[in-house]
């Protein structure tokens, strides 16, 4: 589990959105089936949000380790049913987890990367 410091708020009218460490959020209740899934509150803007939401995982309905594990096997550079078999879930599900992260990274890559070769498949890049 995540410490509270590697949060920050998800409201986009919150003045500490994107804020790490600054002491706004707690951990206050849980959800989820097996309520396994913190709730965090800001106490700035008051607003409760799931510790998922932001992440790869919001929406997830498999456990943290269960994604993590399908996510790593393509990283590691397994196929679809090459980790469908390893980790236990279906092909169609690893597809759709890989979609999910590779949306979630994109929004990422042009903040964290200094330069990015241009791809011919994507004219106008
Ligand atoms: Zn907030």
């Amino acid at each position: 589990m995540q410490p509270i410091d590697h949060f920050c708020c998800q409201n986009p009218d919150c003045p500490d959105r994107g804020s790490r460490g600054q002491g706004n959020l707690f951990f206050r209740g849980w959800s989820g089936k097996g309520k396994r899934i913190r709730m965090i509150f800001c106490r700035s803007c008051k607003a409760h949000f799931s510790e998922r939401k932001g992440t790869v995982l919001e929406q997830s309905r498999l456990p943290d380790r269960k994604v993590l594990d399908v996510l790593n096997h393509i990283r590691e550079g397994c196929g679809t049913r090459g980790t469908s078999r390893m980790v236990g879930v279906d092909k169609n599900t690893v597809t759709r987890y890989v979609l999910m992260a590779g949306t979630h990274a994109k929004s990422l890559h042009p903040e964290l990367v200094a330069f990015s070769p241009s791809d011919p498949r994507s004219p106008g890049r």
